[in-house]
């Protein structure tokens, strides 16, 4: 099974930011320092609360906020409500998410491929994607 690690680094995080129109002022380097650090799911207001309060003010308007992070599609659910964000490259790609710490797995292998295949092919459906999310407890929160 392969297990997807971040791949990119905070400068090229911010190269990327840049050619989206975002310079990199010092706030922006914050919270893409903040993000890359997270090995778990999170959430803008999860990040904003470690800033350092002088760059709170500025990291703008949430849709700014979501440039950095990649965000899964849907948003990861999270037991307070908030979609959660984690670090990597868009794809296709499932979780295992402990659903007491919230420490996530993600996988690029697809169990439900000849499922999904079979359904479009007896119900006549032109498949788009499909979702899988495994939650679980992680070995840490068992012990
Ligand atoms: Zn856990
Ligand atoms: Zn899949």
């Amino acid at each position: 099974m392969d297990v997807l690690q971040p791949q990119i680094t905070s400068n090229e995080a911010l190269t990327i930011l840049a050619n989206h129109g975002y310079r990199a002022t010092n706030p922006r380097r914050d919270v893409v320092e903040l993000v890359m650090q997270q090995t778990r799911p999170f959430t803008a207001e999860q990040i904003v609360a470690q800033l350092p309060t002088t760059s709170r003010a500025s990291t703008g308007p949430r849709g700014q906020r979501s440039a950095i992070g990649g965000r899964p599609d849907p948003p990861l659910p999270q037991s307070n409500g908030h979609p959660a964000y984690v670090v990597g490259e868009p794809g296709h790609r499932h979780h295992l998410i402990c659903s007491n710490c919230g420490y996530v797995v993600a996988f690029t292998s697809c169990p439900v491929e000849p499922v999904v295949a079979e359904l479009g092919q007896s119900h006549d459906f032109a498949i788009q994607g499909h979702n899988l999310e495994i939650f679980g407890l992680c070995q840490n929160c068992r012990s």
